[in-house]
């Protein structure tokens, strides 16, 4: 879908949206995925440099040590993981593995061989408008599973139908789609679930290295994409965003430094990422690991298998069911990663 056509397709909402401020004051969620956002990096910036994540850190409740899936740090398998709150293998598993654009014909459904519900089925089907801003084409792997062509019939109440992403939009160059993205927001309330995905870091680290020292090129990509993050915020103190929207940042992997692979899923320059829940009724600088220390275990520098005996990290794939719990609806059918919503953000 191009700008002009997400825009004119945000005019159909206008009318549904402004009524429905005015009959409620519903919760909007935003999800930004950081593909090869290492947390150090942050750190390493500082607050000067990077004063969007540090707002994050300084308004919300985070952690720098969340995990990716335990058997992947590829992008994605793990957005794959986010967007249905599932690790990768095994039964419950999402079963993606393929990082690369989707072959003819596939879908996630298909490839697992059962249909996969996702954080974008479940607000679609509860009436909610739903959108993906990306910046890699492999992306269109969940436009294509969740269209109108292969997305369920709606099971909820009003046919929503079988559409689950009212607008995908996708461009290569993060700034280009973050300025479409500004120009939606611009107008009006235009989603209640927006996910956006900021390929920076990644695209930096795989040319010239994961590299936390200053210079480098990956950390003026980290700055750069906190420079995106920023404009987004900008558009969040307009009054129909404004007291009622939450904004959840974590990444699909890290990166080792000094190498231009991030594919070992057993360094944990890979496996960690950051995780940052910032909105109303959201803790200041609260440290998830202690508001979620009944349910969730900071695991050191491991990934830990799941296991009956031991809690959990908090995953990157949890977002999907966070994401839902904010916006008052129930967790994905079929997911395993915060499936009870019980990561405790408040
Ligand atoms: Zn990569």
């Amino acid at each position: 879908m191009t700008a002009i056509f997400a825009a004119a397709a945000l005019t159909s909402s206008v009318v549904t949206a402004t009524a429905e401020n005015q009959a409620s004051s519903k919760q909007s969620v935003i999800l930004i995925s950081i593909d090869g956002l290492r947390p150090d990096a942050i750190l390493a910036h500082g607050p000067e440099s990077v004063p969007a994540f540090y707002r994050l850190r300084r308004e919300g409740a985070f952690t720098h040590n969340a995990r990716t899936a335990i058997t992947q740090t590829h992008t994605l398998p793990n957005h794959t993981g986010m967007v249905t709150s599932r690790l990768v293998d095994g039964a419950d598993g999402h079963g993606w593995t393929w990082n690369k654009d989707p072959k003819l014909g596939d879908t996630l459904h298909r490839n697992k061989g059962e249909y996969l519900h996702s954080m974008f089925s479940v607000a679609h089907d509860h009436g909610m408008r739903t959108g993906l801003f990306a910046s890699k084409t492999k992306f269109s792997l969940f436009d294509l599973s969740w269209g109108p062509r292969y997305g369920e019939p709606d099971p909820v109440g009003e046919d929503n139908g079988r559409d689950k992403i009212d607008v995908y939009h996708m461009k290569t160059r993060s700034e280009n789609m973050v300025d479409d993205l500004e120009t939606v927001l611009k107008k009006e309330q235009a989603f209640d679930l927006l996910m956006v995905h900021i390929r920076n870091p990644d695209t930096a680290g795989h040319g010239f290295q994961w590299k936390t020292s200053l210079p480098s090129i990956y950390m003026a990509a980290v700055k750069k994409a906190d420079e995106l993050i920023e404009d987004i915020f900008d558009h969040l103190e307009k009054p129909q965003w404004n007291g009622r929207t939450f904004v959840v940042v974590t990444a699909d992997h890290g990166g080792p430094i000094g190498l231009k692979e991030h594919g070992d899923n057993q360094n944990p320059e890979n496996f960690t990422v950051p995780f940052y829940v910032w909105g109303p009724g959201i803790p200041a600088g609260a440290d998830l690991y202690e508001l979620n220390a009944e349910s969730r275990l900071d695991p050191g520098n491991t990934n830990p298998l799941p296991s009956p005996d031991a809690l959990p990290p908090i995953r990157n794939a949890g977002v999907g069911n966070l994401c839902l719990d904010l916006l008052g609806l129930p967790a994905i059918p079929g997911s395993t990663v915060n499936s009870g919503q019980d990561l405790n953000v408040r």
